[in-house]
């Protein structure tokens, strides 16, 4: 049922796990860092069940007092569903290439946001890689294509949605599991 979502939840870890063996000199993103862990995260229909189907084997946290806080962080400041955490989860800590058409409508919402040479947007979490990912120098192909995976994730969760045949447009918060 989740086949084709496992199979691109493996292809980010492996290549965010070839980018570790690459780069990790460079790399600042690190257990138990969690700025990122906001409360609010939504996702389509496939992920919301998957998480739903295998939360149960998971200890999951009380909400913690912060309220700005996803509440599937725990005490320590780790991630209590690490091994099930949705797609977004596992991109924003990435080198993250976006092609020329969202990168056109990121720049009219934030003209700080620079597009290269081709028209595209390289961007990544504001803490990881010291704060500035051009300085790191990746070449193209250990940059991710977030347009690619995000168009996929979107074909995979439609498929889905005709399957069981639900709202293929419908986000869900994650925290309303617990
Ligand atoms: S699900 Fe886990 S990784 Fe994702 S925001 Fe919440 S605590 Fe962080
Ligand atoms: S993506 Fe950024 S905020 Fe999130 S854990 Fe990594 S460095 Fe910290």
């Amino acid at each position: 049922m989740f086949r084709d979502y496992l199979d691109l939840l493996k292809k980010v870890d492996d290549f965010t796990n070839n980018l570790k063996a690459k780069h990790n000199e460079k790399i600042t993103c690190h257990s138990g860092c969690s700025k990122c862990c906001i409360t609010g995260i939504t996702v389509w229909k496939i992920e919301f069940d998957h998480l739903q189907t295998n939360s149960p084997s998971y200890k999951l946290t009380s909400p913690p007092d912060d309220s700005s806080r996803c509440k599937f962080l725990n005490a320590n400041g780790l991630c209590s569903i690490y091994k099930i955490r949705p797609l977004v989860c596992r991109l924003w800590g990435l080198p993250l290439m976006i092609g020329p058409d969202t990168a056109d409508s990121l720049h009219k919402l934030d003209s700080s946001i620079t597009k290269n040479g081709s028209g595209s947007v390289l961007m990544c979490c504001d803490l990881n890689f010291d704060g500035d990912i051009s300085k790191a120098a990746l070449p193209a192909n250990d940059l991710l294509n977030a347009d690619l995976v995000l168009t996929t994730l979107a074909a995979i969760n439609h498929v889905y949605c005709e399957k069981f045949d639900s709202d293929v447009t419908k986000r869900f918060s994650i925290e309303s599991i617990i």
